[in-house]
């Protein structure tokens, strides 16, 4: 934290396995903030990393006192370690990126501008991104499917890269959810928006640390919880199949009651029951997503737990605290 009070800015950057980004992001971050008026810290919160990021980031703790470190008593996920590193900003405002120099630290002087123009809540959107073709063609595909469900909108194309306001991240604190889709939550909090465009790099060093499964459930989350049309799409299509079947049934009974055209059939019986088999269990398991969020909300367990955090001022605070 800076040593005269509040700082301008605190800059929240999850760490998981990072050892190979962290000595150049923080001289990238350093030089891009050289600038900032007001001061600024940086928080780092370590997601259980079990390389060497923990030990780098105490050395360099013990020569910058505006770095802070929250560590997570085990590997907690992308969103939470967020939610941790936030609970410790003090910033009048905070800038949240990645700690694999995909989102250029060079770009938060421009949000910094905005918001001093005004803006709560700025925005970076990706002009472009440099990533694998499968990573880049499923992340197209998520947008352009979380567009066209989601109850309100969502800006498209805007992770978790950007600026808030403090009475923004106050907000956003105290949004309890589990299930945690931050661009999401960012947009349902509301305040005045604006963007700023950037170039999404590729990462800078090492193996992405969210697996394909990880980021298939974040989307899942995304849709889930910031919508209920597919619980609406079922019913649609149970109606649109229920009713033709009704119509029909009601067609055969007549007919065997008349005693006209009797088939004795197998095809149609199979045929139906396969197909409105499927879509029932498509419809429990939609039902299901919703139903298991629901069940996380209800146990309300903190959303990570913190074992130490560390400054150089005072060394190691209390290992207690949660979200
Ligand atoms: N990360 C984290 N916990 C995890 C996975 C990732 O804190 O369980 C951090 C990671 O160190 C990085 C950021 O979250 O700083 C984004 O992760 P990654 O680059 O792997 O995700 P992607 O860019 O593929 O979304
Ligand atoms: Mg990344």
């Amino acid at each position: 934290m800076a040593t005269s009070g509040q700082p301008t800015l605190s800059v929240v950057i999850p760490i998981y396995n990072e050892e190979q980004c962290i000595d150049m992001l923080y001289e990238r971050l350093t030089a891009a903030l050289a600038d900032v008026e007001g001061g600024y810290e940086i928080v780092f919160a370590n997601d259980g990393s079990h390389d060497r990021s923990e030990e780098m980031l105490r050395e360099l703790i013990s020569r910058d006192e505006r770095l802070s470190l929250v560590n997570l008593s085990r590997n907690f996920g992308h969103q939470p370690a967020i939610s941790a590193g936030l609970a410790q900003a003090a910033g009048r405002c905070v800038v949240i990126m990645d700690g694999d120099l995909q989102d250029p630290p060079e770009v938060i002087p421009e949000l910094l501008a905005k918001w001093r123009e005004g803006n709560m809540v700025v925005l970076a959107h990706r002009r472009s991104r440099r990533e694998g073709v499968v990573r880049a063609w499923l992340y197209r595909m998520f947008y352009a499917l979380l567009g066209s469900v989601s109850d309100y909108p969502i800006p498209l194309d805007a992770g978790v890269f950007g600026l808030i306001d403090r009475r923004v991240a106050d907000q956003l604190r105290n949004l309890t959810e589990h299930n945690r889709f931050l661009p999401g939550l960012r947009a349902w909090v509301g305040f005045s928006q604006a963007v700023v465009p950037y170039d999404r790099d590729e990462r800078a060093a090492g193996r992405p640390k969210q697996s394909l499964i990880r980021l298939t459930r974040y989307a899942l989350d995304a849709v889930f919880s910031f919508s209920y049309k597919p619980l609406r799409l079922s019913l649609a299509v149970g109606l649109a199949i229920s009713i033709p079947c009704l119509a029909y049934a009601t067609i055969l009974v007549v007919k065997r009651i008349l005693g006209v055209d009797v088939v004795k059939g197998f095809t149609t019986p199979t045929v139906a029951i396969l197909f409105l088999g499927g879509v029932q269990l498509i419809s429990i398991g939609i039902l299901g997503e919703y139903i298991g969020r629901v069940y996380d909300e209800v146990k309300a367990r903190p959303l990570y737990i913190i074992s130490e955090v560390f400054r150089k001022s005072n060394a190691t605070d209390a290992a207690e605290g949660d979200g």
